[in-house]
């Protein structure tokens, strides 16, 4: 997004500039200047002349010097006025004093520094700030919801489509479900299919879109996978680092999901429709742009993540964690394998049903039809929504979600973030500390949280810019001493 000039520092400079004090008396300096000239086009009197040309060069010359001590001294003291003025301005809420209030607050019953009672809020309302913002921000007064719908001109689709993100299946019945992600280990893959079928049991396998491409083995045992009437999943078409859904552009995001789905098409030679999309790492499942594009897309039924792993668990563990309903996460490492060569015969010794996912969750298996390729060439776009204010972040505290790019865009753009930071939708500590200083500094209750009014007066004309001098992201403007302790949660 591109920055306004709403995200500039207050600019005061121009006011200071006039010195109704200084200009008369230079002015009055020169006027008499010109007065003395009028005698000296006398031509009579010889000797008067010349004396009173004498006084009349050696005052001028006086006067020259006088009227450069006042020139001099104008321009001094325009600079000064200036250089006060400037100050002034970036002290803006004397952010020594603030912070020296923030950590008055801190008392045993009151563990978070940030997190202060009604009472001591209105302390952190900077004294200054209202009126001279007044005069900073002559822009048209805008709500929250104007300026996100302002982000997306032209959007079509309806906001807020959440799907569920589910980690339980219903705990009534001994049935649970095995699921299987990455699948880079195409050997291992087989033979912990060979286990499952053995004990008739199913399996999900959630399956990374360049992977397949890449493996002819791995399209092998998908197509094995499918006619043991196992199911495949979506687990995005990259899966690392880079790729995660919420920092990604639209088109981007819309390639890791769409490309999964034609590459499992390609290797089945099928139109086959899948029901799940699980997160790489479990990272973002909240973010709305995600689900408003699985519910565009129509196929889809929720995001799932997993009940238990039982790739971080001992195989002691993963027994012991066997409950009705569960949801059980695998990879095909090598000990996983051992795991699960041990953990599907106990299951179904215990009298447990080992079912795919749609079983589970009560929805119909996965639809299996005739492959037109060509309906796949094209990936459909995302259709833009607006992001409204209380929709935004959601509910999800310190989340993975696209809506906190916008979040951090105008962080940046009023100066509580750093320029410099990146703007990946991760909202991380230094995300939650920049909403710290522009809750404080707004009056709000500064949690970190970008809750439903924070948004509302962030995204809005009432926003304040940051004068603090205080720049989350920028460890250099943090205060010493201390007040340092405030920002240190930043790490
Ligand atoms: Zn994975």
């Amino acid at each position: 997004m591109e920055n306004n000039n709403n995200g500039q520092r207050p600019v005061r400079s121009a006011r200071p500039t006039a010195n109704p004090a200084g200009k008369p008396s230079v002015r009055g300096a020169s006027a008499s200047g010109s007065r003395t000239q009028k005698p000296a086009a006398g031509t009579n009197r010889a000797a008067k002349p010349i004396s009173g040309m004498k006084t009349s060069h050696k005052s001028r010359r006086k006067q020259r010097q006088k009227n450069q001590f006042i020139i001099l001294g104008a321009a001094l003291a325009v600079v000064i006025i200036v250089i006060v003025i400037i100050v002034a301005a970036r002290s803006g809420g004397k952010p020594k004093d603030d912070i020296a209030a923030i950590a008055a607050t801190q008392t045993a019953d009151n563990p978070s520094p940030w997190l202060i009672d009604g009472a001591a809020q209105t302390a952190g309302d900077p004294n200054d700030a209202p009126a001279d913002n007044a005069q900073e921000q002559p822009v048209e007064a805008y709500t929250a919801l104007e300026y996100l719908r302002n982000l997306v001109p032209g959007a079509t689709a309806q906001p807020a489509q959440y799907l569920e993100v589910i980690k339980n299946g219903p705990a009534s019945e001994k049935r649970i479900a095995v699921t299987v992600d990455d699948l880079n280990e195409v050997d291992n893959l087989n033979r912990i299919m060979t286990i499952a079928e053995s004990n008739g049991a199913k399996l999900t396998l959630f399956a990374i879109g360049s992977v397949v491409n890449e493996k002819a083995d791995l399209q092998d045992a998908l197509r094995r996978a499918n006619s043991l009437g196992f199911e495949i999943e979506n687990h995005t078409y990259d899966h690392d680092r880079q790729h995660r859904l919420y920092s990604l552009t639209d088109e981007e995001m819309a390639y890791q999901i769409y490309k999964t789905q034609v590459a499992v098409n390609n290797a089945l030679n099928a139109d086959y429709t899948m029901h799940f999309l699980r997160m790489p790492g479990g990272n973002g499942e909240h973010d709305l742009r995600t689900h408003q594009y699985l519910n565009q897309l129509g196929n889809y039924k929720a995001i799932v993540d997993w009940s238990y792993s039982g790739s971080d668990a001992k195989i002691k563990s993963i027994k012991n964690n066997l409950n009705p309903g569960y949801i059980y996460l695998f990879h095909c490492k090598k000990d996983d394998l051992k795991k699960l060569e041990e953990f599907i015969p106990y299951a179904v010794a215990q009298g447990y049903e080992l079912i795919t996912l749609n079983d589970l969750l009560g929805y119909p298996a996965n639809e299996v039809g005739e492959y037109n390729a060509a309906a796949y060439a094209e990936i459909p776009a995302p259709l833009p929504f607006v992001y409204e204010a209380d929709v935004a972040l959601g509910n999800k505290e310190y989340s993975q979600l696209y809506a906190a790019q916008l979040l951090q865009n105008r962080l940046i753009e009023l100066g509580y973030l750093s320029s410099g930071a990146t703007v990946d939708g991760d909202y991380g500590a230094t995300t939650k500390l920049a909403v710290r200083l522009f809750q404080y500094y707004n009056g709000l209750t500064y949690d970190g949280f970008a809750g439903v009014k924070t948004q509302e007066i962030l995204f809005s004309s009432q926003a304040r810019r940051n004068t603090s001098g205080y720049i989350a992201g920028e460890p250099e403007t943090y205060p010493t001493g201390e007040d340092r302790v405030l920002f240190e949660t930043e790490t």
